[in-house]
């Protein structure tokens, strides 16, 4: 099955073939102020924000020129994976979270109907 993720222009395309090693709802700072392995194929330009990860590992961030919208990442942590923005498939019924992590920094009325791994922080590396 063939998921399309793509930024609020249309610009930034991804492709994705394969179901998504996992689903995580992430609570921490740096992912919500920019409001899963998979074989994929990208399309149309993006540029590309580094941040700091957790001991000096760099996040890719990998976002649409024209309208800002982050489509993707790519982790040091995890080298062989990318990660997607869930909202970017707009499919409601794409696979529910398998853990939750960063929750010391959660929203107080973010709760989840299943149950799921509730971390503090990020999974143990
Ligand atoms: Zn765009
Ligand atoms: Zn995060």
């Amino acid at each position: 099955m063939t998921r399309t993720a793509h930024c609020s222009c249309g610009a930034l395309r991804v492709e994705v073939s394969a179901d998504p090693d996992a689903v995580v709802a992430c609570h921490c700072g740096e992912c919500q102020r920019r409001t899963g392995s998979m074989f994929v194929r990208a399309e149309g330009p993006s540029k590309i924000f580094v941040r700091d990860g957790q001991e000096r590992r760099k996040l890719r961030m990998h976002f649409c020129p024209t309208c800002g919208t982050t489509v993707f990442w790519e982790a040091d942590l995890r080298p062989d994976n990318i990660g997607f923005a869930v909202g970017a498939f707009r499919d409601s019924n794409f696979p529910r979270p398998t853990r939750s992590v960063w929750e010391e920094s959660k929203h107080g009325w973010v709760a989840f109907a299943h149950d799921i791994p509730h971390l503090a922080q990020g999974r143990p590396t």
